[in-house]
């Protein structure tokens, strides 16, 4: 039985993944400050005698022995992460420092939930894991990516000065049962939108492209990923390729919810990637992972979800 640390255990992918690791028979620490996590999110988990609870923001250090530590803490979506992004940086550096710190003291594997935004508005299509990124230092989505970014290197340097332990999920656009209905994220407001018949909000002209992965082939990612030799440190993508324009997104969930929504064309966000979609070689050849869930059979789940969750 290992014991594994598992921080923003509350949000909405910690959650799934508190979850799995315990039914695997791993004793699991939740951290989380509740910024955009939530109880209820593991309320199912509570009565598990090796499930504990701990609310610590990252940013703070703490103390714990732990043989494995799976970092998911930092809002995700940008409408949270914008709120306070000097809090945002802090959790991906001060925060980032202080796990890091505890993986080099109690000899941790430490995984990082890294970003398919490190790539930003991308020069090169499909994206893979050589590729540094178009990412602009100074706007309003800098806090989250730049964030994720010096995170990596952190990492890096933690493992060539340190030894620790290192894995690098670099994590493209996920979605699936338990995301917050408040989130901002596309697919939660445009299932929300679409259960009350209200319009449909695009920002843009609904061209720009995203490649989603269903929240179950995350986390199987991320477990094989931690599962790697200790001397593969490369980060990978984990994401699916199957690429889809926002518009289309829109269409799916319409016919998908029956709605009589209409869609609407709102200014562009700013910085807003163009198109993103992951190489996932490296996944398959390292992890012999690859997505198995579909766009409609994840949407047809998440909309039952928010039917009885809202
Ligand atoms: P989420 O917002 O639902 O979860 C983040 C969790 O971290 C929340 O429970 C929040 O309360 C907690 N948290 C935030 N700051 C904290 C701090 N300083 N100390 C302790 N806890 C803190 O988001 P999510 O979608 O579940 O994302 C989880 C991780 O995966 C994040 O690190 C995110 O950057 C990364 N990621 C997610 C996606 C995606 O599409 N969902 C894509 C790429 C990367
Ligand atoms: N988006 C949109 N309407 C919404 C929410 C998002 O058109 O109500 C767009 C957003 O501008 C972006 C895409 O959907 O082009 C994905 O946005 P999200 O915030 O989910 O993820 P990210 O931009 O971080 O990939």
């Amino acid at each position: 039985m290992k014991r594994i640390l598992i921080t923003g255990g509350a949000g909405f992918v910690g959650s799934h993944l508190c979850e799995r690791l315990l039914n695997e028979g791993n004793n699991v620490i939740c951290m989380d400050n509740y910024f955009t996590g939530n109880k209820k999110n593991i309320e199912n988990l509570i009565n598990n005698p090796n499930f504990e609870i701990i609310e610590h923001d990252i940013c703070e250090p703490y103390f714990i022995e732990i043989d494995e530590i799976y970092n998911l803490a930092c809002p995700a979506s940008p409408f949270h992460y914008q709120y306070d992004a000097i809090k945002t940086i802090k959790t991906s550096t001060l925060g980032v420092i202080n796990l890091l710190g505890i993986a080099k003291r109690s000899r941790a594997k430490i995984l990082q939930a890294s970003t398919s935004e490190i790539y930003g508005d991308p020069k090169i299509h499909p994206q893979n894991e050589a590729y540094w990124g178009n990412v602009n230092p100074i706007g309003i989505r800098s806090c989250y990516d730049e964030g994720k970014r010096c995170a990596e290197t952190l990492f890096m340097d933690y493992y060539r000065q340190n030894n620790v332990r290192i894995k690098i999920a670099r994590i493209f656009n996920t979605y699936g049962t338990r995301m917050q209905e408040n989130d901002g994220r596309v697919v939660s407001n445009f299932i929300i939108q679409a259960l009350q018949n209200k319009d449909i909000t695009i920002y843009g002209s609904g061209e720009q492209t995203r490649s989603f992965q269903y929240v179950d082939d995350l986390i199987d990612g991320l477990i094989r990923l931690m599962n790697t030799a200790d001397s593969f440190v490369s980060p990978v993508n984990i994401g699916n390729p199957t690429e889809f324009s926002i518009l289309k997104l829109a269409e799916e969930i319409i016919y998908l919810t029956n709605s009589k929504s209409k869609i609407i064309f709102l200014p562009a966000a700013q910085d807003d990637p163009q198109q993103r979609q992951p190489n996932i070689s490296l996944a398959k050849e390292i992890l012999d992972w690859q997505p198995k869930i579909e766009l409609k059979d994840g949407l047809i789940r998440t909309i039952e979800y928010f039917r009885k969750n809202r």
